[in-house]
């Protein structure tokens, strides 16, 4: 739907063999790595969702006081409570982002900033590339010191908790992008001109927010293993079992890791 219509496709790895030097990390650590990832992608995810929301809402505005078409119509309760309710929605799923990027800068984000690692970014590509060092990044020592990196300064609490917190912010970000660009289009109604036509095409990039970067549901359900997480001082107190049961899950995600 939104982004230009890019095209998706499923990639498919059933029966592929993947060569020693192709291999990232060892067997078995892939599942923390990407939830790592994930927790520092999702936030970004929300704050373009959020920004959607912000581009409906100001091309809603400029419209409403500029155009002909829209005269009469900021004079009228039912145009000023949406407005505001907009700008609501957009202030809250704009926190929401901001919070989880405080999170995740104090108790994750350190993992990406070995010095080891910035170093190797700043070679030039060619050299990153070449035999030799690729050699050297498959080596039992570097995978080793890859997961190292990864999980310094974090733990298993950290990564489950700011995988919530970052789940939270992308699908609170992509839920309010949906609900303001369709209360934008609501108010423009059938008026004629572009105004339209840009409203429809930011809702199909908010619906695409929805779904990528792990749907909305799939999000919500880390939020879920967040709140139960923690032994002593868990977000939502549960019965023993629930926690047993969610602990286990847990364990299976991040098994191979320690
Ligand atoms: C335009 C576009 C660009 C994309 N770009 C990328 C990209 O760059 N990189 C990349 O890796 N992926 C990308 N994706 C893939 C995207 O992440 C997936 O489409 C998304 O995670 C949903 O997975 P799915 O399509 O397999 O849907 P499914 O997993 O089949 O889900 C279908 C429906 O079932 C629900 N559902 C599924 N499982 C559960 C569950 N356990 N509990 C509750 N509900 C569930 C979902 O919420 C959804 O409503 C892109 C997708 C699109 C559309």
């Amino acid at each position: 739907m939104g982004q230009r219509a890019c095209p998706a496709a499923e990639l498919n790895f059933n029966e592929v063999f993947v060569p020693d030097d192709r291999v990232v990390t060892r067997e078995g650590d892939g599942a923390a790595g990407t939830m790592l990832v994930l927790a520092s992608s999702r936030p970004p995810v929300g704050a373009i969702a959020t920004g959607i929301a912000r581009g409906a809402y100001e091309r809603l505005t400029s419209w409403l006081q500029e155009d002909p078409d829209a005269k009469g119509l900021l004079d009228r309760q039912h145009v000023q409570l949406a407005l505001a309710e907009m700008y609501e929605e957009i202030h809250l799923a704009r926190q929401a982002y901001m919070d989880a990027a405080t999170v995740l800068e104090s108790r994750v984000i350190g993992a990406f900033k070995h010095p080891l690692l910035k170093t190797f970014e700043m070679l030039p590509k060619a050299v990153r590339r070449s035999g030799p060092v690729r050699k050297a990044l498959s080596s039992e020592r570097a995978k080793d010191m890859e997961i190292e990196m990864l999980i310094r300064g974090t733990d298993e609490l950290s990564i489950t908790r700011s995988v919530g917190i970052s789940s939270m912010a992308k699908a609170r970000g992509a839920d309010t992008a949906m609900k303001v660009t369709g209360m934008a289009l609501e108010l423009v109604g059938l008026h004629s001109g572009p105004i339209r036509q840009e409203l429809q095409k930011l809702w199909r990039d908010a619906k695409l927010t929805q779904i990528y970067e792990g749907t909305n549901q799939l999000n919500r359900s880390e939020v879920y293993r967040a709140l139960c997480s923690g032994e002593s001082q868990p977000w939502l107190p549960l019965g023993k079992a629930a926690r047993a049961a969610i602990s286990k899950d847990n364990a299976s995600i991040k098994g191979g890791t320690r």
